[in-house]
């Protein structure tokens, strides 16, 4: 009768470690933190269970994203209870440990810290975490490497030149951390014009999927340059969370990162 009790009490106390996987740009302002969004929602729709770390620590923006802004998560004890976001995706971020518009200035423990306090929150039974992170290769990314171990991480460029040269630079430091890219995904390729229905490419196309190839890393998809995206995500409704050609590239982007 003893040992039973134990047992189950030891059931109970076991608690599930979510894998982290990492959404990671070479430069700001390529779409990150909308495709870590949108892919969350997208990876919900197809029955993941999974949740958002906003670790941008220069521009926390998932908060608006996830249509929470100004929403302060509770905590029980000393761990953080993630908030509910948009398309029923649990969500911490960056943005929720300090005020609105209060800029983050912290050195890397206090940065690595923050981090530990999202990552380590009561996620319950959340098996996946998309990460969105702060561009490039600092004290965060060094922390989310060393101490959180990532199972894999989704690197986002726009296909011209300089944006793609800035990606590489994210997947070798992956790389030497022994993170697996699960893929590269091109942000912004193609632009339809809403007057004339011209199609044109203002940041070229394909330099993604041909850098992938030479790169030997799988390609996860394009997505087009289109307002939509943007004025539904700053809304805080995620063009993911709806119907239509964008809501399918990122569905098509989650099957490709669901492992
Ligand atoms: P990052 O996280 O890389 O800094 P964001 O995701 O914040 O970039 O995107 C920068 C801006 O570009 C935002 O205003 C966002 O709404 C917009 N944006 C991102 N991807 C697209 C897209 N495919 N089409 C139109 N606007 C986009």
């Amino acid at each position: 009768q003893a040992g039973a009790q134990s047992v189950r009490v030891m059931l109970t106390a076991e608690r599930i470690t979510p894998r982290l996987i990492a959404v990671a740009s070479g430069k700001g302002g390529v779409g990150k933190s909308t495709l870590s969004t949108n892919l969350a929602i997208a990876m919900a729709r197809a029955g993941r269970s999974v949740g958002l770390v906003d670790a941008d620590i220069y521009g926390p923006s998932q908060p608006r994203l996830m249509g929470v802004e100004g929403v302060k998560p509770e905590a029980e004890g000393k761990m953080m209870i993630p908030v509910m976001g948009a398309g029923g995706v649990p969500f911490l971020s960056m943005g929720q440990l300090v005020n609105p518009g209060q800029a983050i200035a912290w050195r890397g423990p206090m940065a690595g810290n923050a981090l530990s306090q999202l990552v380590d929150a009561k996620w319950d039974n959340v098996r996946d975490i998309v990460v969105d992170m702060p561009p490039g290769t600092g004290d965060i990314q060094l922390s989310m490497i060393q101490k959180h171990k990532p199972i894999g991480a989704v690197i986002i460029s726009t296909p011209q030149d300089l944006a793609l040269i800035d990606a590489m630079r994210a997947i070798s430091f992956f790389d030497t951390a022994k993170v697996p890219i699960i893929g590269l995904v091109e942000n912004m390729a193609g632009y339809l014009c809403p007057n004339c229905g011209e199609m044109s490419d203002p940041f070229g196309s394909g330099g993604a999927e041909a850098a992938a190839k030479e790169l030997g890393i799988p390609f996860l998809g394009r997505i087009p340059l289109d307002i939509k995206i943007r004025v539904e995500s700053d809304a805080g409704t995620p063009p993911a969370m709806g119907e239509g050609p964008i809501s399918d590239a990122y569905g098509a982007i989650a099957q490709m990162v669901a492992t």
